[in-house]
């Protein structure tokens, strides 16, 4: 079996069918998004005079009701105005393809997922960020991957702190017929790390996936707790954690971005898993997140079941966001 290119913890391409049922999915996540973008342009093409400073003043703010940032919003407005310009179309189709060149040069120069195959006999995998974004349930999702990549799978139930998600991490175990290495509530995550590590070596296994604490109970900081854990996991796996993904939920929006950014800093992540884009109209975020952290988008979370956790695809992004016609 190959490795996915396009990502260190994934094993084979997907099926075509597979990959059309993919798009099918986020098309339908980016739904709200979509709609709201092309309905508001609709209406203000309509009402104006072909691409006027009215539409654009709606498109300006469309994208950023869509959360794609305010400097992306700016940016983007004036290059579809430079476009407009040059331009003998001004109708609604002409100002989507415009619009949506320009997200596929935003997206052609954003950061990639690490294209490296993996080669290390254990891949240890962090997922960090705040309580309620969709950590423990993205966990399980990427747990339910590994395993039909067939490869073993290890959980650690490192969220000591939340009620509930020791108990919840085991309930998804439980049902994919997968180990948990887990503590009482409220015990040292390093020691459930430690554990979790020392049981992915001694039983051989390829694939440990730790779900990290959002929130802390004790005076002590979060981000000092998951620098240590990853000392603690560098120490005992060379290489280790070979890949911190941030979890970030679309409905909180831009506002979560520059919570996000100490994630990215003091915990060293690597990706972005963008959840609950099923539930959201600001399915712009994508855009937002590589301004703000730099970092690339390696899967979308678009529902509540373990198989909705979609590898990202720019260019499907692109096309479910305005395409597609
Ligand atoms: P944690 O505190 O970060 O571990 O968050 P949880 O994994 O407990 O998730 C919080 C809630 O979000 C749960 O009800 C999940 O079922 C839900 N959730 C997680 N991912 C998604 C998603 O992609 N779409 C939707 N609609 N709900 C999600």
């Amino acid at each position: 079996m190959t490795d996915d290119p396009r990502h260190a913890v994934d094993t084979a391409p997907e099926p075509p069918a597979a990959r059309k049922g993919f798009f099918s999915k986020v098309k339908r996540a980016l739904f709200m998004t979509h709609t709201e973008i092309l309905e508001n342009l609709g209406n203000a093409v309509k009402k104006g005079l072909g691409i006027d400073e009215t539409v654009l003043e709606t498109l300006e703010e469309t994208l950023l009701s869509a959360d794609v940032g305010a400097e992306t919003a700016a940016a983007l407005t004036e290059a579809v105005r430079q476009r407009a310009d040059r331009s003998e179309r001004k109708d609604l189709a002409a100002l989507r393809s415009m619009l949506l060149a320009e997200i596929e040069e935003i997206l052609a120069g954003a950061p990639r997922a690490p294209d490296e195959r993996r080669d290390e006999a254990l891949h240890v995998l962090f997922l960090v960020g705040v309580n309620g974004t969709g950590k423990t349930t993205t966990t399980a999702k990427l747990a339910a991957r590994e395993k039909a990549a067939g490869r073993t799978v290890l959980l650690a139930a490192a969220d000591t702190f939340r009620a509930g998600a020791i108990d919840q991490l085991q309930t998804w175990a439980d049902r994919l017929g997968l180990d948990v290495v887990r503590h009482r509530e409220g015990a040292d995550p390093s020691a459930v790390l430690y554990d979790a590590l020392s049981a992915a070596k001694a039983r051989g296994v390829r694939t440990l996936l730790v779900d990290t604490a959002g929130r802390l109970h004790t005076k002590k900081n979060l981000m000092d707790e998951l620098a240590k854990m990853r000392r603690v996991a560098g120490r005992e796996v060379p290489g280790a954690p070979h890949e911190t993904l941030l979890v970030l939920d679309a409905t909180t929006g831009v506002n979560g971005l520059e919570q996000a950014k100490r994630f990215v800093d003091a915990a060293g992540a690597t990706g972005v898993v963008l959840t609950k884009l099923d539930g959201s109209a600001r399915g712009g975020i994508v855009l937002a997140i590589y301004r703000a952290l730099k970092l690339p988008v390696i899967y979308v979370g678009v529902g509540e079941a373990i198989d909705d956790l979609v590898p990202f695809d720019p260019s499907e992004y692109a096309r479910a966001l305005l395409g597609d016609e």
